[in-house]
């Protein structure tokens, strides 16, 4: 199995042990990259703690468990802390790099972010220079942290309550409560650029995550039961085992948990990265409706077809389409570049044959992703590409003139 097939992002912990490593030939990174590396880490633990804590309320194992509490514990004491000094500097001014934190962003912002043991490092060893730039990043995007937060329902809420006896300036106001966006996927929540949230919505219906693509019989009755995406001998070796035969291999990538749904004024629904990949990287399926590959969708857009290689004529045969229309993954939201970020591949694994999204170069953190939509999807559409790469395909000539 190849390294380079998983996302690179690691948790606070092998950052620590990357950074301890960087001066061996590696050049040292700038202040907004020091930055946007810590505030990387940031949501990685967010979603680390917020997968324990379903873990746990599920089906709670010894070790999960006893990892959680200690995240928890960690979390509760850098709080108590931080409040022990925010009432202190009440009293006399004096102030701590957490306590002028609150004043610049809010407890909850606050409280969500001392749920990261990398933000915790960070208050109390990173430079005055660094800490400022980091501050600066956290606030630029605190409503992104506060929607990935809520979304992935962390209980930053319980770990301020105890404190409303002291009456604390603020604290009260923010723990009203408010919309349980936790309810729906994440994917659900489309974060507008004014800070509001939306729900996608395709032709009039609320569009549906689903993990991976689906088959229905039912819905194709002159179709062989057997869906068209099933891998078959002719299709050679699935890619992760290299074995000949039909095996159990699947993709797994936490690419989708790092990922947030927004809004861009002209490219509608658009796909920002909350982590960082490698050149490589698979980021999931591109998952949908799997359609024979003789039906076409009455709506050009999103429909994509799988194709698998053909050991005898050693040729690639289309085998099926995917419709995610109505229900699919985050990937069908990625807008189009002509000079993509990420790649559509096909590839055999498991027991079937997938179309899947790979990255064609290192991706930063919140770095909007971009796939190429290819020509035939140009060739039908009657309006310019809005990419603004030097290579653009088909770029709007009135643009190019202003
Ligand atoms: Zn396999
Ligand atoms: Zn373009």
């Amino acid at each position: 199995m190849e390294d380079s097939q998983f996302p690179s992002s690691s948790g606070s912990q092998g950052r620590i042990r990357n950074a301890r490593t960087k001066h061996l030939g590696k050049p040292r990174l700038n202040l907004q990259e020091q930055a946007l590396e810590k505030i990387a880490a940031l949501y990685w633990d967010v979603n680390c703690v917020c997968n324990f804590q379903q873990i746990v309320n599920d089906a709670p194992f010894k070790d999960d468990y006893t990892e959680y509490q200690r995240m928890k514990h960690n979390t509760e004491l850098f709080i108590n802390q931080a409040v022990t000094d925010y009432i202190s500097a009440l009293n006399t001014g004096t102030t701590t790099r957490c306590v002028s934190f609150i004043s610049q962003t809010s407890w909850k912002i606050f409280a969500i972010c001392a749920h990261s043991e990398a933000f915790q490092l960070a208050s109390v060893h990173a430079g005055s220079s660094g800490w400022f730039t980091l501050v600066d990043l956290i606030k630029q995007n605190s409503r992104s942290l506060e929607v990935f937060a809520r979304s992935r329902e962390l209980e930053w809420r319980g770990c301020l309550l105890t404190y409303c006896q002291y009456n604390i300036p603020g604290l009260q106001e923010e723990l009203s409560p408010e919309l349980n966006i936790a309810q729906e996927h994440p994917h659900h929540t489309v974060l507008l650029a004014d800070g509001h949230l939306k729900r996608p919505i395709f032709q009039g219906q609320a569009q549906v995550h689903i993990g991976t693509s689906i088959w229905e019989p039912e819905f194709y009755p002159n179709h062989p039961t057997a869906s068209p995406d099933q891998r078959t001998k002719l299709m050679g070796a699935c890619f992760l085992c290299r074995s000949r035969k039909i095996c159990q291999c699947s993709f797994q990538s936490m690419a989708g948990d790092l990922v947030e749904l927004f809004e861009s004024p002209n490219m509608g629904t658009g796909i920002r990265s909350l982590g960082s990949f490698n050149r490589g990287d698979y980021l999931g399926e591109y998952a949908g409706i799997v359609a024979p590959v003789n039906v076409q969708s009455t709506e050009a857009v999103y429909a994509l077809s799988i194709s698998a290689p053909n050991n005898i004529t050693g040729k690639m045969d289309t085998k099926a389409n995917v419709f995610p229309h109505q229900y699919g993954n985050w990937t069908r939201y990625i807008n189009h570049s002509c000079e993509p970020a990420v790649s559509y591949v096909c590839t055999v694994v498991g027991d079937k044959v997938t179309t899947g999204l790979r990255a064609n170069r290192k991706i930063s953190m919140f770095e909007v992703l971009t796939v190429d939509y290819g020509n035939d999807y140009w060739r039908t559409r009657d309006y310019y590409c809005l990419c603004g790469t030097p290579s653009c395909m088909k770029p709007d000539p009135n643009r190019m003139c202003e």
